[in-house]
């Protein structure tokens, strides 16, 4: 009989990665013009894609609770494995309070890996796509 470590109901704490203040500015590589000079030929701009402007944001890593709904047993061999279904979301028992991130039994110990993130984050902050 396998006892699970943690009960369904109870609320599990992960880091996300949230993008927010989204504005739009003009490509800095065809200044706009959607046109990209290579070697005197012109090219539909490869870092906007052609739309002459970029959505640039920032992203910051916040913490998000969610609750165990349920949970599988796995037989992997001779080993036992329990995953659980925290939000949408398979997790396995062991990486569970793990440094490797996932999630967290509280929110102080989330608070703890969120603070390494952002320490290994400070250098890149921004970044820019276009959806
Ligand atoms: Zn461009």
């Amino acid at each position: 009989m396998i006892q699970p470590k943690y009960e369904i109901g109870q609320r599990m704490y992960h880091i996300i990665e949230e993008r927010y203040d989204w504005q739009e500015k003009e490509c800095y590589i065809c200044e706009g013009t959607t046109m990209a000079d290579i070697k005197g030929e012109k090219f539909s701009c490869p870092k906007c894609n052609g739309y002459g402007v970029l959505n640039i944001c920032k992203k910051r890593y916040v913490i998000k609770g969610e609750v165990i709904n349920g949970y599988d047993v796995r037989k992997i061999n001779d080993d036992i494995e329990i995953v659980y279904h925290i939000g949408h979301y398979g997790i396995e028992e062991k990486r569970i309070n793990s440094s490797g991130g996932y999630f967290f039994t509280s929110k102080g110990r989330a608070k703890t890996a969120l603070e390494k993130l952002e320490f290994h984050a400070a250098i890149d902050t921004s970044s820019s796509q276009n959806y």
